[in-house]
Formats: C-alpha cells, sequence, structure tokens
C-alpha cells in the first residue's frame, strides 16, 4: 500500500490480528514523507457469500442490509447502535460458518439473527420477527 498523503511506499510498522472481528490491524509508515497511518484487511462478504431466497434467486450478501434489519430491532434500546456493531459481527461470523461454498440461504440467515437476537434482548427478537414472517418455525 501507498501512502495517502504523497504516494510512496509504505512499511508495516505493528500489525495485530483481530479474531473477534476477523480482521487485521496495521500501521505503516511512509518511506518519504514519513506519515503513520492504520489500515485494516477484512472478509469481503459481499464477494464472498451469495445468498439464496426460498424461490432461489441469488444476491449478494449485504452486511449493510443485515445491520439495517438489526438496528431497526433495537431501536428501543439507549445503545442501539454499539449493539447493533456487536450483533452484526456475531451473526456474519455465525452465517458464514454456516454457508455452504458461500452459499447461504435467506431463511437460514434470518432464523440465526432472530436466535442471536433473542438472547439478547427479546423485544429485539419480536420486532425482527414481525418484519420477517420467513422466521416462524415450520
Ligand atoms: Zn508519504
Amino acid at each position: 500500500m501507498v501512502c495517502i498523503y504523497c504516494s510512496a511506499k509504505t512499511r508495516i510498522s505493528n500489525s495485530r490480528r483481530q479474531l473477534r472481528s476477523n480482521n487485521v490491524w496495521r500501521r505503516r509508515n511512509c518511506t518519504r514523507c514519513g506519515a503513520i497511518f492504520s489500515t485494516s484487511e477484512q472478509v469481503d462478504y459481499e464477494k464472498s457469500i451469495v445468498v439464496q431466497s426460498t424461490d432461489g434467486r441469488l444476491s449478494p450478501f449485504l452486511r449493510d442490509k443485515l445491520f439495517a434489519s438489526i438496528y431497526r430491532s433495537c431501536q428501543h434500546r439507549p445503545s442501539c447502535l454499539t449493539d447493533t456493531v456487536g450483533l452484526t459481527a456475531t451473526v456474519t461470523a455465525r452465517v458464514w460458518r454456516l454457508s455452504q461454498h458461500g452459499k447461504l440461504e435467506s431463511i437460514v440467515l434470518a432464523r440465526t439473527t432472530l436466535e442471536v437476537l433473542t438472547r439478547f434482548d427479546r423485544a429485539a427478537a419480536v420486532s425482527y420477527a414481525a418484519f420477517h414472517s420467513d422466521t416462524a418455525s415450520s
């Protein structure tokens, strides 16, 4: 990666793997101007997982869409934004493991989200289920 200020080469002075969010944080130093900045490498979920709806249609896994649906379900909580960040990371890590060769059924995504929300806050789970009728157990 090149310097964000002068486009010269950079070297990595520190690197840490963050297990919970499965990303790698790096501190970089510019070899020309001496600027210091951080980068983060993480899985590109949108290009790595496709979601298959019940009618068979495929669409990319949109982490932002998951975030928005969890956020909507947690709006009664004073710590809604912080909670949504953590819950989205938890659901994403779980569905990643449940996907098969990068394909994830939408029902698995919805039920996993509901499970995580149920353990966290029942009111949030009820709100989520109201927007996702496909989570009703069959
Ligand atoms: Zn520079």
